[in-house]
């Protein structure tokens, strides 16, 4: 059975001492060990304080971006090894803002999803269609695209995990989530191209997040879906209560 996966994404949120305050709470209200993975990706200028807060807690790190390259003239980026080297184990990639607002592409998607597998990083891989994509029934191939020119290049061997996100952009920070079917039916397609890529049992083992307004009130339906294995969460995440009650999912039968 594939072990839930519950990341939190605080984007461009939450100073040095917000950031230890929220994690210092959140880590109050869950269990020590939980069925569920637990993952934080603050911003960059937090990731050594969240390390420190989460030391002897289920919680684990993830950073929310970074470079290809290890190391260079790259003014203002950061690298996989450094993020390795402070305690992240995670890293989000091709997120819908970076996509939209900072010019990625699939193709660089790609470059940096290898380059966090060479760190021995687990990377976050981020898809999903627009309203108006969505609108004209282009979502199953926007989707097929992004799988495929994401991952493309890599065999089965070349990696043990690696997290698929689907996150309707349509349902980020907006308050509308797709519905359970919705996202299943997407989650599906998403296992099949994984099956044509890797294989039946990679395509089995990998963990398919849902994103896009996750709260308390529609965690449990969602997670009850046969495809969907945890989830990547905005905005709920900045508050300890709400974050730990959809760590606190209730499983279905
Ligand atoms: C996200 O940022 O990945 C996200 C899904 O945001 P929200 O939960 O706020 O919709």
């Amino acid at each position: 059975m594939r072990k839930p996966v519950i990341a939190g994404n605080w984007k461009m949120n939450k100073t040095k001492l917000e950031s230890i305050k929220l994690v210092t709470e959140l880590r109050n209200l869950i269990p020590r060990t939980t069925g569920v993975d637990i993952i934080i990706a603050p911003p960059f200028t937090a990731l050594t304080y969240v390390f420190e807060a989460i030391s002897g807690s289920s919680v684990t790190l993830a950073a929310q971006n970074c470079h290809w390259e290890d190391s260079g003239a790259y003014t203002g980026e950061v690298s996989p090894p450094m993020l390795k080297d402070l305690g992240c184990s995670y890293v989000i990639l091709g997120h819908s803002e970076r996509r939209q607002y900072f010019g990625e592409t699939d193709s660089t998607v790609n470059k940096k999803l290898k380059s966090v597998l060479r760190s021995d990083l687990i990377p976050i891989m981020c898809v999903g269609e627009s309203l108006e994509e969505r609108r004209q029934e282009k979502t199953f191939s926007v989707v097929e695209g992004q799988m495929k020119k994401g991952l493309a290049g890599l065999t089965s061997a070349d990696f043990s995990e690696i997290i698929i996100a689907y996150e309707p952009i349509w349902a980020i920070g907006t308050g509308e989530t797709a519905t359970p079917a919705q996202a299943q039916e997407v989650h599906q397609l998403i296992r099949k191209i994984l099956g044509e890529l890797f294989g039946k049992n990679k395509a089995v083992q990998t963990r398919i997040q849902y994103g896009g307004s996750v709260k308390p009130e529609n965690i449990d339906e969602l997670m009850a879906q046969e495809d969907i294995d945890g989830a990547l969460v905005g905005g709920a995440s900045l508050e300890a209560r709400t974050f730990a009650k959809i760590i606190n999912f209730k499983p279905g039968d």
